[in-house]
């Protein structure tokens, strides 16, 4: 069977654990985990140009204008650690995102993780993240060394500005209007695994492990080394 670099695309609403699932993956794949929310975030926090005009429109949990998003995407996958694969997430969020992303990146997977808009709710308003972007809940998943506290790199955590219930409502309208006819546009195009989020993240991470053995060209990451 020909290998192919893993190139996946993870999808779902905002707190299905598309972050926290593609920090497994990444792992286990030894390719990188690519959040444009990260990326935009540290534009952000280094007050670049970019980082300073976008500010209130993250802030207030809409999207970023296209060409702004594709631009940071094409850049990030031309770079070196992105030739033996990806995972993005959160990108493609709008079919003027996919249709040019299908031609210069090339996906060949699709991980759709399912949620109810309740249940996104309840677990966003519980979400804290330290600095370096690691992600804690209070009641799922808190830290375990020192409450309040990243176990990693002990930095204080804290609520993402657009965690907020306007903003987390606002975003959940985008998802269903923009990026819900992502996911059927992608589907048809590329093979997808589908998986439950609402069960804990052990289970959605053993699910897609166990979806992915369809996909045996993906599964052998050592052999890649
Ligand atoms: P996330 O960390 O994925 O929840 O993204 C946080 C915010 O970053 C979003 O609410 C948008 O403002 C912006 N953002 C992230 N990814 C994209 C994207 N693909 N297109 C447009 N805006 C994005």
């Amino acid at each position: 069977m020909p290998f192919r670099t893993p190139r996946i695309v993870i999808l779902g609403p905002q707190g299905a654990g598309k972050g926290t699932q593609a920090g497994r993956l990444k792992h286990r794949f030894h390719i990188p985990h690519i959040s444009t929310g990260d990326l935009l975030r540290g534009e952000m926090a280094r007050g670049t140009n970019l980082g300073k005009r976008i500010t209130s429109t993250m802030n207030a949990g809409k999207l970023i204008p296209v060409q702004l998003t594709n631009a940071v995407m094409k850049k990030r996958l031309a770079e070196r650690d992105c030739r033996r694969g990806w995972i993005s997430d959160g990108y493609p969020r709008s079919i003027g995102q996919a249709r040019p992303f299908l031609k210069f990146g090339q996906p060949n997977l699709l991980i759709h993780l399912h949620l109810t808009d309740k249940a996104a709710i309840k677990r966003l308003s519980g979400r804290r993240v330290c600095p370096r972007g690691h992600i804690y809940h209070l009641r799922h998943d808190p830290p375990k060394k020192r409450r309040g506290y990243c176990d990693r790199d002990g930095l204080k955590l804290k609520q993402r500005d657009d965690d907020t219930p306007k903003a987390i409502r606002q975003r959940l309208r985008i998802y269903h209007g923009e990026t819900e006819p992502v996911l059927t546009w992608l589907k048809s195009r590329i093979p997808t695994i589908s998986v439950d989020a609402h069960q804990s993240i052990h289970h959605v991470y053993r699910e897609i492990l166990d979806d992915l053995k369809h996909f045996p060209w993906l599964l052998s990451p050592k052999k890649r080394r």
